[in-house]
């Protein structure tokens, strides 16, 4: 009995410690089928959102359709990057239950997020910063007791609470308000219900853009958010590819002809290119 009980462990383990092998195909499954399910958002101005023209368009999305391209011409194919609508609570969950190869979606790269999926190398470098009517705020400090809006589920809501209570704020919890999605952020914030909206600063620059001369960030920098691509956890060949695809295009100059076309001096939006992505030689 002793010996049966050890072979049926023994088969479960192997069992166990083989699944995430299979979990760890999508570079063969994309190869394969020619299709790539990138997560993406659709209400980050200007990552990825739909312009006055419904197309859906913005930084991550560019960044999203270049790395597909070159992982299907280092697998001497085209591949199609099928879109897939995300937002801050389904960009990871989608990846988990397999519903997306990869989720190009403004996202942290947090530890707390690796523990159930992996991330590319940080390809954008931003931080945590305040958006509120033009001339009514001075420094962050100005905010304690007052109340800030943020995005449900996100880095941006956790920081503003540290932040309130750094400052000295009792009501640090209540104080921060969250809220579904960014348009709801910037609508209590237009509305007057908050006295700001605080998330990474390139997409309250976005929203600022809106209307022009009427908003305006407050204070430093009081986190840092560097962005990962998330992908399946264990799948070091597809994040391989990914991580491949980044460092080339940094190489050749796309990266930062992409980085331009969002963010360069010339746009609503701009954000000066203060980092490097890693590189490996
Ligand atoms: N980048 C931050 C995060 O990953 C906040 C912005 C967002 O989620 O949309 O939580």
């Amino acid at each position: 009995m002793k010996k049966i009980g050890a072979v049926v462990l023994a088969v479960l383990v192997v069992l166990a410690v083989g699944s995430p092998a299979f979990a760890g195909a999508t570079y063969e499954k994309v190869k394969k089928s020619g299709v790539v399910r990138v997560g993406m958002m659709y209400n980050s101005i200007p990552a990825a959102y739909f312009n006055d023209k419904n197309e859906w368009v913005g930084f991550d999305v560019d960044v999203a359709e270049e790395v597909v391209r070159r992982i299907g011409a280092s697998m001497g194919r085209e591949l199609k990057a099928e879109r897939v609508k995300v937002n801050n609570k389904t960009r990871i969950s989608f990846l988990t239950s397999d519903q997306i190869d990869m989720s190009v979606a403004n996202m942290t790269h947090k530890r707390e997020r690796d523990r159930t999926i992996d991330f590319s190398i940080t390809y954008f470098f931003d931080g945590q910063k305040i958006l509120a009517k033009k001339g009514q705020f001075k420094s962050l400090k100005d905010f304690k007791g007052k109340k800030l809006a943020s995005q449900q589920g996100t880095t941006s809501e956790k920081n503003a609470m540290e932040l309130l209570k750094r400052l000295g704020d009792k009501n640090y919890m209540k104080n921060v308000i969250s809220f579904q999605d960014e348009p709801s952020c910037f609508l209590a914030l237009q509305q007057g219900k908050v006295a700001g909206w605080t998330t990474d600063s390139t997409i309250l620059l976005g929203y600022a853009a809106k209307e022009p001369g009427k908003y305006e960030l407050v204070g430093d920098f009081f986190s840092s958010e560097p962005y990962g691509i998330g992908v399946p956890q264990d799948d070091s060949d597809w994040r391989d590819a990914i991580n491949f695809a980044l460092q080339d295009m940094w190489a050749d100059g796309t990266y930062k002809k992409i980085y331009d076309k969002w963010y360069g001096p010339k746009t609503p939006y701009s954000f000066p290119l203060t980092e490097e992505i890693e590189m490996w030689p």
